[in-house]
């Protein structure tokens, strides 16, 4: 079975600009890293690998960079890995982010599990996967902690949803997007670091795969960010002081005279 791992790369966490006028991220400052959630997507595929011998490709549309990322996947164990890279996919939304995936997808031929993380650390939409699954017509099932079985046409999975976990069975070619709780990322062994370094990894254009231009971009685009900016800091901290007995009483007393108990 073939396994396609859906990777973004994106600034480290505590380097996240936004531009205000846009909303959109700012790139290109801040260490480009591999989406943490995505690190275990790409765990889950090494494993359905071992386990199974399925084929794993890891794909990413972003900018030239992004393929030392997808050099760090390969590392990991990942068996192929495609850069999707045009500048006339600038300024897509989720869905014209998913519909350029699609088309990867068609293009590398006969999906069987498609992966993606919960969401990513910048745009944090978690909207990609299920956008991804609604254009190649597959079903979808978001919040997967563990793959219990899994054959040519069919996968069970534990799901997690608001009173607990939740059994399903999904046909399969199908997508799936994991949380953390389903495995514990493996580090790349220093085999994989140097056979990663010298593996082809194609990059795919607008053209390649055959996009319709309407669908892409910011033109695209059917959303727009009407504005994006952090939270003013309101909440002021105070210090308790005196032996801890006393905090405690200071404690009650405050949380009482503000009605919370
Ligand atoms: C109007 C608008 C304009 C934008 N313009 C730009 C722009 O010019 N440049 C830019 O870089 N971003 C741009 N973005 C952000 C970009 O579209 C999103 O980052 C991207 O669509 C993914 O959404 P997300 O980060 O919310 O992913 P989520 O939905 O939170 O990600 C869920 C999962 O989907 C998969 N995934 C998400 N994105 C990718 C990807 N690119 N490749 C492979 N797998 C992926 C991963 O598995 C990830 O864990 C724009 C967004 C909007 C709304």
């Amino acid at each position: 079975m073939n396994v396609f791992i859906c990777m973004k790369q994106v600034p480290e966490t505590p380097s996240v600009e936004i531009q205000e006028q846009s909303g959109t991220v700012v790139r290109g400052k801040g260490k480009p890293v591999i989406n943490p959630s995505d690190l275990y997507a790409l765990e889950e595929g090494v494993r359905l690998k071992e386990a199974h011998g399925c084929r794993v490709s890891v794909i990413t549309m972003g900018p030239p960079e992004a393929e030392e990322s997808l050099r760090e996947a390969l590392a990991l164990g990942i068996d192929q890995a495609y850069l999707l890279c045009d500048s006339q996919f600038d300024g897509s939304d989720t869905l014209a982010t998913a519909y350029v995936l699609s088309r990867a997808v068609h293009k590398i031929g006969e999906p069987g599990t498609i992966i993606c993380g919960r969401q990513s650390t910048d745009g944090s939409t978690g909207q990609v996967a299920a956008q991804l699954a609604q254009w190649l017509d597959m079903p979808f099932a978001a919040l997967v902690n563990r793959i219990e079985e899994v054959s040519e046409d069919r996968i069970k999975l534990r799901r997690l949803d608001d009173e607990g976990y939740r059994t399903v069975e999904m046909s399969l070619p199908g997508v799936i997007s994991v949380v953390k709780e389903i495995n514990e990322p493996r580090l790349p062994s220093l085999r994989g670091l140097m056979q990663s370094k010298k593996a082809k990894i194609p990059v795919w254009t607008a053209a390649d795969l055959k996009v319709d231009p309407a669908r892409i971009g910011s033109k695209g685009s059917p959303t727009r960010i009407s504005s994006a900016f952090f939270p003013d800091r309101t909440r002021q901290a105070e210090l308790l002081q005196g032996a801890p007995a006393s905090q405690v009483d200071q404690l009650i007393d405050r949380l009482r005279s503000a009605g919370a108990i």
